[in-house]
């Protein structure tokens, strides 16, 4: 069966290095094999997305020679879609409202994992239809997940498993905006996208087990993860879209897309030294038995690149 892979960045600012280190890494990884990529540009969140950023990712994109064969729609065009997907849970009688305040949710005793989410208690589980009908803001959605542990073998990380009622609890699957969350979004994109290969950041690993319980619900295959290193800060923070220094704007300012790649290639473990090197060149080169798994840190003089 061919790969279909896909990049799914987030408009919501400039790409920064970060990000750029990951679309290359999927990228090489279709690319080798003659896969199939799929751009999909995730505004779900229409306070933080932009129409211009999402122009301004496809440029970048263009510009380092990283190229896809075919664009879905961006999730901001696709709500009736999750509309179907949500509909489906909603027949199995998965999903429940639920009216916790912030603050309720946040409270001192609730319990949280070790990498800092709050577990959820499960208070909406149960109300009665009467209490429900008392409330008087808009609920959000939650997906009720079992006693179960979601494990997979992902490509560079390993066996990654939680068991989501103890360890994660009931997640949210449509806001109380009515935006459909992050979770629902993806799963059923890449589902009916037929993707086969989902490359990203090391920072969705714990997302992951909560996508393959809708996987399994909602009927789609999952496909193989491979969730690849962050690149950190000198002082270990992670690269965010706030770090203007190294976004894409900067970038291009002082490098060609050939000294960029061979920058991120070495600093993946794909070559020696950072020689200038184009994005198919890299694509031939390219094996996951090479690239680094652990986060990798920037040095000093490397910030600014
Ligand atoms: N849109 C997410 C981001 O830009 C990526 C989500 C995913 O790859 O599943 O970080």
């Amino acid at each position: 069966m061919p790969i279909v892979g896909r990049f799914a960045p987030s408009p919501s600012g400039r790409m920064h290095l970060g990000n750029v280190f990951t679309a290359l890494l999927a990228w090489c990884s279709v690319r080798k094999v003659e896969g199939k990529m799929i751009l999909r540009i995730e505004d779900l969140d229409p306070e933080r997305c932009t129409q211009e950023y999402a122009r301004v990712v496809r440029e970048d994109l263009c510009w380092l020679g990283l190229d896809w064969d075919e664009e879905q729609t961006p999730q901001s065009g696709r709500t009736g879609i999750y509309e179907r997907q949500f509909a489906r849970l909603q027949e199995m009688d998965l999903v429940y409202p639920c009216y916790c305040s912030r603050n309720e949710l946040h409270a001192a005793s609730a319990p949280h994992t070790t990498d800092g989410r709050l577990i959820y208690s499960g208070v909406c589980r149960n109300l009665t239809p009467e209490q429900k009908a008392q409330q008087k803001k808009k609920p959000a959605w939650r997906i009720k997940v079992p006693e179960k542990v979601f494990s997979f073998q992902d490509g560079l990380q390993g066996e990654y498993g939680e068991n989501l009622a103890a360890e994660c609890g009931d997640f949210i699957v449509r806001r109380s905006d009515g935006v459909y969350a992050y979770q629902l979004a993806v799963v059923t994109d890449d589902g009916l996208g037929h993707v086969t290969q989902v490359v990203r950041g090391r920072d969705l690993l714990s997302s992951t087990p909560r996508q393959l319980y809708l996987y399994e619900k909602l009927g789609f295959s999952a496909p193989q993860f491979y969730h690849v290193p962050l690149l950190l800060a000198e002082d270990g923070r992670r690269l965010s879209k706030r770090d203007g220094d190294l976004d894409m704007g900067n970038l291009r300012e002082r490098w060609s897309p050939e000294q960029l790649l061979g920058y991120l290639a070495a600093l993946a473990g794909l070559l020696e030294t950072a020689e200038p090197i184009t994005a198919r060149e890299l694509a031939a080169i390219f094996s996951w038995e090479r690239v680094f798994t652990g986060d990798i840190r920037l040095k000093a003089n490397e910030k600014f690149l």
